[in-house]
C-alpha cells in the first residue's frame, strides 16, 4: 500500500495506475487535496509501505506511527520536512528527484529577477486601477548576479541569463572551480558576493546551517539597489529583517515564491509594493511534474523491491 500526497499527482495518476497495477500496489491519493498536517500524516501513514510525498511534514512523530514504511519517495529535491535521521533510524530509504525540476524553478527564478527590477506586478496592478504610472526600473543587462548554491538550480539560473551579459559570482559549500572557470563564473565568499552583487538569488536547501542564512547582517553588506529573489526556501531568510530593509529602501526589492510560513497570511511583506511574491509554484510546470513523479514513482519501485 502506497500513500500519494503531492496534489498534481492527481492530474497525472492515470499514467501510473498500470504500473501499480502491475505491482500489486494499492494506492491512497491525499484525500484532503492540500499540504497535509502532522497529525494527518499520522494517521494516514499507519499501515503504508512506502511514501510519495511533497512538503508535508514527515517529521520523527509521523514516522513513530509508520510501523510497515520501508521508503518515503520524495516528489522533488529539498528535503527539509523529512526527518531524516529518524528515517535511518528505522531503516526508511529516503529518496529524492534530484534536477527534475530545475529548469522549472530557474526559469520562475528568472521571471522574478525581471518582474521585481522593471515592477511589472506594480504596473499590472495600477494599470488595472486605472492609473498610468510610468514606473523606472533597472536593466539586468551588465549587472553582477550573486548565486548563492550553484547545484542543479543556480547552475541553470546562470545558464539561462547567459544571454545578458552578466559578471556571476557564486558562494558554495562545496565549490566546483572546473564548472566555473568553463562557465567564467567566480567563487567569492559569502560576504563578497553580498557587496558586490545586483541581483542575490538563493538556490541552497534548507539545512542547520542554511537557517537565516540571510538575516540583518546579511542584508546590511547588500547594496542599495540591490534585490533579493529566493526560490529556494524561506527559512533561509529571516523574514522579520527583510521587511525592515525593504519597507526603509535598504535594498531595492524582493522576489519570493516561498516563505517561512505557508501560505504567508498576515505577512507584512505582502503588504509592500518592492516584493513581489508566488505561492510555492516553482516545481509546478506541467513538465516538471511529468519529470518529478515519473522519477519519484521509479524510485518507490526500485526501493519496494529492495
Ligand atoms: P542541489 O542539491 O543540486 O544544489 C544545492 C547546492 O547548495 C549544492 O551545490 C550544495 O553544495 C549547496 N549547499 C548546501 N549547503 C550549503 C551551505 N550551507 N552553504 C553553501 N552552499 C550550500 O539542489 P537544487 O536542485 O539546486 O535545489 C536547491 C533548493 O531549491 C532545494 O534544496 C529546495 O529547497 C529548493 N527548491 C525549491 C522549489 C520551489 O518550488 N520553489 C523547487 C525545487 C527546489
Amino acid at each position: 500500500k502506497v500513500l500519494i500526497t503531492p496534489r498534481s499527482f492527481e492530474k497525472i495518476k492515470d499514467k501510473f495506475e498500470e504500473v501499480f497495477k502491475e505491482e500489486g500496489i494499492e494506492v491512497m491519493l491525499n484525500p484532503f487535496g492540500r499540504v497535509l498536517t502532522e497529525e494527518e500524516m499520522r494517521e494516514l501513514i499507519r499501515d503504508v509501505d512506502g511514501l510519495i510525498v511533497g512538503i508535508d511534514p514527515v517529521t520523527s512523530k509521523v514516522l513513530k506511527n509508520a510501523n510497515k514504511l520501508k521508503v518515503i519517495s520524495k516528489y522533488g529535491v529539498g528535503v527539509d520536512n523529512i526527518d531524516i535521521l529518524e528515517a535511518k533510524k528505522r531503516n526508511i530509504v529516503v529518496t529524492n528527484t534530484p534536477g527534475a525540476n530545475s529548469n522549472a524553478v530557474a526559469e520562475l527564478t528568472v521571471g522574478l529577477i525581471i518582474n521585481v527590477l522593471r515592477k511589472i506586478n506594480l504596473s499590472d496592478k495600477k494599470t488595472r486601477e486605472g492609473r498610468w504610472d510610468r514606473f523606472i526600473g533597472n536593466e539586468l543587462s551588465e549587472k553582477t548576479l550573486g548565486v548563492i548554491g550553484t547545484g542543479s538550480i543556480g547552475r541553470r539560473v546562470i545558464e539561462l541569463l547567459k544571454g545578458f551579459n552578466l559578471r556571476v559570482l557564486c558562494f558554495d559549500k562545496y565549490p566546483d572551480y572546473e564548472w566555473a572557470s568553463k562557465e567564467k563564473v567566480f567563487y567569492v565568499t559569502l560576504d563578497e558576493l553580498l557587496r558586490s552583487s545586483d541581483v542575490v538569488s538563493i538556490h541552497v536547501p534548507l539545512t542547520e546551517e542554511t537557517y537565516h542564512m540571510i538575516s540583518e547582517k546579511e542584508l546590511r553588506m547588500m547594496k542599495k539597489n540591490a534585490v533579493l529573489i529566493n526560490t529556494s526556501r524561506g527559512g533561509i531568510v529571516d523574514e522579520d529583517a527583510l521587511y525592515r530593509f525593504l519597507k526603509e529602501g535598504r535594498i531595492s526589492g524582493a522576489g519570493l515564491d516561498v516563505f517561512e510560513k505557508e501560505p504567508p497570511q498576515n505577512s507584512p511583506l505582502l503588504q509592500l509594493d518592492n516584493v513581489v511574491v508566488t505561492s510555492h509554484i516553482g516545481a509546478h510546470t506541467e513538465e516538471a511534474v511529468a519529470n518529478m513523479a515519473k522519477l519519484a514513482v521509479e524510485n518507490l519501485l526500485l526501493a519496494l523491491k529492495g
